[in-house]
């Protein structure tokens, strides 16, 4: 059974992607999540929550520091969130392809920043930066019997 936060390196890696406020407020929930689900990661856990103030601030702990710390944490618990986690080779890395440049004025056709928003601090979707984190942030979020055991009958891998 894999461990709920996943394995590294493996394609039973794990990564926290989470559809923001904003995301959600712009009906943008099934269209994120058709981008991971076609590209072959499966997902394993999934809840709609309305963030509390200090669940953002836990979140974004690691950026008390910035300007723009108030207004992220204010944003983050203004609406609903969609916290999932996906799992597959290179999921983290690869979420954050499939997510894109943290500025959408940076990010590129073809990800979901790059595709569906214009500002930075309305950027609809958040994924994981490593391995580090995606085990903190997966733990921080879900609880182990959140997690669904299932199988994908997907020819993804090749064994
Ligand atoms: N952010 C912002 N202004 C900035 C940098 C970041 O509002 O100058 C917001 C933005 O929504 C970003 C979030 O803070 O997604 C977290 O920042 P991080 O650097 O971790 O970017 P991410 O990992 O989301 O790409
Ligand atoms: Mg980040």
């Amino acid at each position: 059974k894999t461990p709920f936060q996943g394995v590294p390196g493996t394609k039973n890696e794990r990564t926290f992607i989470a559809i923001k406020p904003d995301g959600t407020a712009r009906g943008l929930i099934g269209e994120i999540i058709h981008r991971f689900e076609r590209k072959g990661y499966k997902l394993v856990a999934i809840k709609i929550l309305h963030p509390t103030k200090e669940q953002a601030e836990a979140h974004y702990a690691d950026l008390s520091s910035k300007p723009f710390f108030n207004g992220l944490v204010k944003f983050f618990s203004s609406g609903a969130i969609v916290a999932m986690v996906w799992e597959g080779k290179g999921v983290i890395k690869g979420g954050r392809s499939l997510v894109g440049a943290t500025d959408p004025a940076q990010s590129l056709p073809g990800s979901i920043r790059g595709d569906l928003c214009v500002e930075v601090g309305r950027n609809i979707v958040h994924g994981s930066d490593g391995p580090e984190s995606a085990q903190h942030e997966i733990k921080l979020w879900f609880k182990e019997n959140e997690f669904a055991e299932w199988n994908s009958i997907q020819p993804v891998y090749e064994n």
